[in-house]
């Protein structure tokens, strides 16, 4: 297993995966006299055992247990609050150590048991349909903090089952945070980690063309999704800030470039707003723009965020959207909606929780 680097953002008892391997050695020396071999014993309890208490490590002596209580932890986050949705899905509100709130969403499907994972703290990307963007960015999580999740959602489960796919679609922006997001991905992918196969985890952006290169050249097989929205320029910067310097063009380039090294296809998510972007015109377009590039297309009908003016597109548009891509030999599938009763479109949770507080301190 390899370290995680040392990114410690909140004052506090570290976490046993925030310190890595040496540094939880080194902080066991002067209370055992086996560290190395404790320090493997209390990893194991955490990664595979899911501990969350340093109690729990039945084979550690009671003593050793006492006195890295100040000084150790099994997880720097907790969850503060959970939902489950009629469907299934666990919608889990996570504070952090520095009181900072993220969101972290554990999905069934067959025999599927997928976790959805936060990479910032907010986000900065500002897209007009998007939950998260409302609020801004406050900090990258660090790399202990996206692998706890993944433990987090993992302990909701049954004592038998296991996580078998990631998506990086929670709030933030994943190629803006690469590197934390790498090293907690590379412990998620190890045969002493969580064991999950690179094809399982799919990577979200909004498109990061130089971000998207790095990620190609790291070697890994992750999955690239990337979110289109628009078929053209002038809708996609209305949409989403950022197209504004980089454009739909660059997007395109650096998506196939991804392909050619990774021989990875790349999925081009779409969300479907009602009467914004859903018409046949959008569709032939996108399907004029995607031809002969070798791309999937995931249309996302949207999910209504308070406040926010969008809709949700019509039954029938979102069939005929499909069609007139697929007559273009361009692939697609829509997206099916997990958690609707529970407000489970990325950053909504997060939002609630700070609006109930800011409430809470008026009253
Ligand atoms: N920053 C990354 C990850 C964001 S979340 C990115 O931009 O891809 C994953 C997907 O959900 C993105 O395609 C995002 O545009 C989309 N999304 C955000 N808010 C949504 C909403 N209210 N309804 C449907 N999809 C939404």
């Amino acid at each position: 297993m390899t370290l995680m680097p040392l990114d410690i953002t909140a004052p506090g008892v570290p976490g046993v995966l925030e310190l890595g391997r040496e540094k939880l050695t080194a902080a066991i020396a002067g209370h055992d006299p086996h560290p190395s071999m404790r320090a493997r014993q209390i990893e194991r309890w955490v990664i595979h055992g899911r501990a969350t208490d340093l109690n729990a490590m039945s084979d550690l002596p009671a003593r050793l247990r006492n006195s890295l209580a100040g000084i150790v932890t099994p997880l720097t986050a907790s969850v503060a609050k959970r939902s489950v949705a009629t469907d299934g899905t666990h919608k889990l509100l996570v504070k952090l150590a520095d009181g900072q709130l993220i969101e972290t969403v554990l999905m069934f499907e067959e025999d599927r048991r997928t976790v959805c994972v936060s990479t910032q703290v907010g986000c900065g990307m500002g897209c007009a349909f998007c939950a998260s963007g409302l609020i801004g960015v406050a900090r990258n999580l660090t790399s202990h903090e996206i692998l706890e999740q993944l433990l987090l959602a993992r302990n909701e489960l049954l004592e038998d089952e296991k996580l078998t796919h990631v998506v990086v679609m929670g709030m933030g922006e994943p190629l803006a945070n690469l590197s934390n997001l790498l090293s907690a991905l590379a412990i998620a992918t190890s045969p002493q980690g969580l064991g999950l196969s690179a094809r399982h985890i799919t990577i979200s952006t909004v498109g990061l063309p130089s971000r998207m290169l790095e990620l190609a050249d790291s070697g890994r097989k992750y999955h690239l999704a990337v979110s289109l929205h628009a078929p053209d320029d002038a809708l996609r910067t209305q949409l989403i800030p950022t197209n504004e310097k980089t454009g739909i063009n660059a997007i395109l380039d650096a998506a196939m470039e991804f392909f050619r090294k990774t021989g990875r296809q790349v999925t081009f998510e779409y969300i479907l707003l009602g009467g914004v972007n859903d018409r046949a015109v959008d569709a032939e377009r996108l399907a004029r723009l995607l031809e002969g590039r070798k791309a999937h297309v995931n249309l996302i009908p949207f999910n209504p965020v308070d406040g926010l003016p969008w809709k949700r597109p019509d039954r029938d548009a979102v069939v005929v959207f499909r069609q007139a891509l697929e007559a273009r030999h361009v692939t697609a599938s829509v997206r099916k909606r997990k958690g609707a009763d529970i407000d489970a479109a990325c950053g909504q949770l997060r939002r609630q929780a700070i609006q109930d507080a800011a409430i809470a301190d008026k009253i």
